[in-house]
Order: C-alpha cells, then structure tokens, then sequence
C-alpha cells in the first residue's frame, strides 16, 4: 500500500510567467524597446522611465547572478502576487543588484540560511525551491542562494 508516486509530481511555477524552469533559471523581465530600461516584474503597457513614452517591450531573461544589496527579515506573509509556505515562517528576504542589468530585484532566501549569514555585497545566484504541493504538482519559486555561503562566526 505504498503510495511512493507522489514523489514524481511535475514542478510548475507558482506564479506563472516569472521565471524559466530549466535547472539553472532566470527571471523573465521586460526590457523597454525605446530606452533599454529593464522591468520585473514585466512592465508591457507604459514605460516607468519617465523621458520614456514607448508603449513596446520585449521579454528578456534577467541574470541569474547578483550581488546583494540589502536584505531584511520577513516576518510577515508577503502581499499577493508574492506567495509564502504555509504554515507561514519567517524568512529572510534580499534585493539584490543583477549582475548585468544592474536593477534591484526582491526575492526569499533559501532555506536554511539566516540574516545573520548574510552580507551586503554577497554574490547570490537564482534557484528555485518548492513551496507547496497541490493535487497534481508541486510549485516552485525563486529564492536568491549565496553562491559561497562563508560561515562568519561572531567572534569578538
Ligand atoms: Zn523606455
């Protein structure tokens, strides 16, 4: 009576659109045809730049890398479109800076790293980690990962 399938559900984004699925994804931003302004999330109906008035963008896969530009505890739930586990834990959250665009992007970070583990200028790269399951799949998000996580004690 082994129900050992459940294992093999499909991943499938919880928010649909915003992130590739390979194994190494990326965000999915607009990119203004006009001025080259980067948007996430995507911006298709009006530029934010206000020299801008193009009203045409084109889909760009964002960097995958960044460095950490600043980073808080989260110890709310997250306001829609941002989804959260349930039963709801605090987590740690990080804007970080995208390697090639330059723009300041808010994600979670994985599980298993704290505040205290983190730094302003760490170098972070994309993942994407489970939130829940449903019937037919399990969701998945991004969540930025330290790429060198270095375990600074406090010794003082
Ligand atoms: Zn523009």
């Amino acid at each position: 009576m082994s129900d050992s399938g459940t294992d093999n559900k499909p991943r499938a984004p919880a928010i649909e659109g915003w992130h590739t699925m390979e194994a190494k994804p990326c965000l999915i931003g607009t990119q203004c045809d006009e001025c080259g302004s980067y948007f996430f999330p995507r911006q298709s109906h009006y530029c934010k730049n206000p020299q801008c008035e193009s009203t045409d963008f084109s889909d760009v896969e964002l960097s995958r890398t960044g460095h950490i530009w600043s980073y808080t505890n989260a110890c709310y739930k997250p306001p829609a479109p941002f989804v959260a586990a349930e039963p709801f834990q605090p987590y740690a959250i990080a804007a970080v800076q995208l390697e090639k665009e330059q723009m300041v992007v808010l994600g979670q970070v994985v599980e298993g790293v704290d505040v205290e583990d983190l730094k302003v200028g760490m170098a972070v790269e994309l993942v994407l980690e489970p939130l829940h399951e449903t019937e037919d799949d399990i969701k998945v998000t991004w969540k930025w990962k330290p790429i060198q996580l270095e375990h600074t004690q406090h010794v003082e």
